[in-house]
C-alpha cells in the first residue's frame, strides 16, 4: 500500500480558480502541498483553473499571485492556464466520444432545471436523467451537424465503482448513484472543471493530489475519467476544512479571512504558512522556523489529521508576534528607515539607538506598523500624556524628584547602560522608601505618557538623560504647577 513515505518524491499542484483573493483555507492547500512536495525532494507545480468565463478576472489571478508569493510558495515551473490548453481537453473528449464513453446531451438549460427541481421535490439527489444517453447514433450525429448546442457528458460505466485509498482518509467508498452522468465539455466548448483537471494532472506528471475533503465526490468522478482514458490516477489526499472556534466555517466575523487581510495586519508570511501548516498537527509550533525550507524539513506528513482544522485569528497573530521578536533587527530598522517621513527624528539618532528602540519596543509589538506606533514617544521631544494616565501623576512627586537627583550624576547626553539603570532604580526606590507598582508605575507615566510600553529598565537605557530628565519635569510641573520654572 501506498503511504505518504513509501510514494514520494511527490508531484504536488496547487489549482486555485482565480475567481476572488486567495482565502486562508485554500492558502492551506498550497501551503500543505508546497511542504510535501518540498520534504519529499518532488516538485511543487501551480495551475489556474481560469475555465469559468464569467467569474475568472486578471485581477483576481494576479492578487492570488501576489499572495502566494508573499507566502513564499515559488512553484517549481512555470503556472500554466486551463484557459490556454482547450484543444488539449477537446480532443481528449473527442476520444472519448469515439470510444462511445461520452455523447452529446442537447438538454436545454430550462430542462435541465426542471429536472433538477423534480428531484429536489421527490427528496432525492439532483443528478441528470440520462434523456440524451439513449439517442441512437443517427439522431445524434444530425443534431450535431444541424450545429444544435450541446454539451458532452460522461457516459458512466455500468459498474461504476470509484472507491479509493485515501492517504488521508483511508479507504473512501462514494456510493453508487452520488451522481449522474458529468458534464465534460459545455456547450460553448469549454472543458468543465472534472476533465480539464483530469486532463492536466495527468499531463503535468503529478502524482499527489492533495485538498480539500469538499472534493471528495470530484475525485470519484475523476478516478472514473482516468480509467475510461486508460491512465493511472495519481494518488489521493483529501485534508478536514479550516472551521473557526465555533466549528463553523470561516466567516467575515471570524478574523482575517484571506491572505490579502495578513498582508494587511502586518503579519509575517512565514508565520501565516506555520500557522496553517501547523493546524493540522503536521507541524509543532514550539520552535521557529528560518525559512520554508527548514520548516519543510520538519513537515510529518503522518501527522496530518482527519478532522476539521480549527483556525484562530488570535493564536495567527501570536504566532507572527513571536516571529516578528526573533526577527533580526537590523532588517526592521532598515524597515523603518524606508518608512518613516523624511522629516522624522528618527533618521537622525544614531543607528545604535535606532537598533536598541527596534529591540527594546518590539516586545510590546506585535507587527512592524505596531512598532511604529510606539515609537513617536522616543523620537518626539515632549511626552503626549494620554488622558487616562494622567490622572495617576499625583502621588509621583517623590519617587520623581527622587529619580531626578539620581540622573543628575551623568553625563547630560549620555545613554544609562542597563546595569546603571538598574542600580539608579534601586536608588530611586531606597530614597523614595517605596518598591514595586509604586516605583515603577510613576517613572512609566512620566516618562512615556502611557501606562504600558517596555520594560522600565529598558525604557532609562533608550534616551539620553537629559530627555529623560526634561520628561521628568514635565510630570512634576503638571503635578504642581508651582514648580513652573520661570
Ligand atoms: N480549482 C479548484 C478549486 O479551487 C481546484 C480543486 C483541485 O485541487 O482539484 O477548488
Amino acid at each position: 500500500m501506498t503511504n505518504f513515505k513509501t510514494g514520494g518524491p511527490w508531484v504536488t499542484r496547487f489549482a486555485p480558480s482565480p475567481t476572488g483573493v486567495l482565502h486562508l483555507g485554500n492558502a492551506r492547500t498550497a501551503i500543505l502541498n508546497f511542504l510535501l512536495a518540498r520534504q519529499s525532494g518532488g516538485r511543487f507545480l501551480l495551475r489556474l483553473e481560469d475555465t469559468d468565463q464569467e467569474r475568472s478576472t486578471f485581477a483576481a489571478e494576479a492578487a492570488i499571485l501576489w499572495s502566494l508569493s508573499w507566502l513564499g510558495l515559488a512553484p517549481d515551473e512555470p503556472a500554466r492556464h486551463q484557459s490556454l490548453r482547450l484543444p488539449l481537453y477537446r480532443q481528449a473528449v473527442d476520444r472519448l466520444l469515439a470510444e462511445y464513453r461520452a455523447y452529446p446531451c442537447f438538454c436545454t438549460e430550462a430542462e435541465l432545471e426542471r429536472e433538477r427541481e423534480a428531484a429536489t421535490a421527490a427528496n432525492l439527489p439532483p443528478r441528470y436523467s440520462g434523456r440524451c444517453a439513449g439517442l441512437c447514433a443517427t439522431e445524434r450525429a444530425e443534431r450535431v451537424a444541424r450545429g444544435e448546442a450541446h454539451a458532452v457528458r460522461f457516459r458512466l460505466p455500468a459498474d461504476a465503482d470509484a472507491s479509493f485509498t485515501d492517504l488521508i482518509k483511508g479507504p473512501v467508498t462514494v456510493p453508487a448513484g452520488a451522481f449522474g452522468d458529468f458534464v465534460l465539455l459545455r456547450s460553448n466548448g469549454w472543458p468543465s472543471y472534472n476533465l480539464a483537471v483530469v486532463v492536466d494532472d495527468a499531463d503535468m506528471g503529478v502524482t499527489l493530489v492533495l485538498r480539500g475533503e469538499d472534493h471528495l465526490t470530484n475525485t470519484a468522478r475523476q478516478i472514473l475519467l482516468y480509467r475510461a482514458f486508460g491512465l493511472a490516477a495519481p494518488q489521493f489526499a483529501h485534508h478536514g476544512l479550516l472551521v473557526d472556534p465555533d466549528g463553523k466555517k470561516l466567516s467575515k466575523r471570524s478574523g482575517a479571512l484571506g491572505i490579502p487581510d495578513c498582508i494587511r495586519a502586518g503579519l509575517d508570511p512565514l508565520a501565516v504558512v506555520h500557522y496553517l501548516a501547523s493546524l493540522s498537527g503536521a507541524l509543532p509550533t514550539k520552535h521557529l522556523f528560518a525559512s520554508l525550507e527548514d520548516m519543510a524539513g520538519a513537515f510529518n506528513p503522518f501527522a496530518l489529521g482527519r478532522g476539521n482544522a480549527v483556525m484562530n485569528p488570535d493564536e495567527m497573530k501570536a504566532l507572527s508576534a513571536r516571529y516578528f521578536r526573533a526577527a533580526d533587527p537590523a532588517l526592521q530598522v532598515q524597515a523603518l528607515d524606508e518608512t518613516l517621513p523624511a522629516g522624522d527624528a528618527w533618521h537622525v539618532m544614531d543607528r545604535q539607538l535606532r537598533l536598541d528602540l527596534a529591540l527594546g519596543l518590539r516586545e510590546n509589538a506585535a507587527t512592524l506598523d505596531e512598532l511604529r506606533a510606539l515609537l513617536p514617544c522616543f523620537t518626539e521631544p515632549d511626552v503626549r500624556f494620554d488622558s487616562r494616565a494622567i490622572g495617576h501623576l499625583a502621588d509621583s512627586e517623590t519617587v520623581l524628584r527622587a529619580l531626578d537627583e539620581g540622573l543628575a550624576a551623568f553625563d547630560a547626553q549620555a545613554r544609562l547602560t542597563p546595569k546603571e539603570a538598574s542600580a539608579i532604580l534601586h536608588e530611586t526606590a531606597a530614597r523614595a522608601g517605596v518598591k514595586g507598582r509604586a516605583l515603577y508605575h510613576p517613572i512609566r507615566l512620566a516618562l512615556t505618557g502611557t501606562e504600558s510600553g517596555p520594560e522600565l529598565a529598558a525604557l532609562l537605557t533608550l534616551l539620553p538623560t537629559d530627555n529623560l530628565r526634561r520628561r521628568i519635569q514635565t510630570a512634576l510641573d503638571i503635578i504642581s504647577p508651582s514648580n513652573h520654572k520661570e
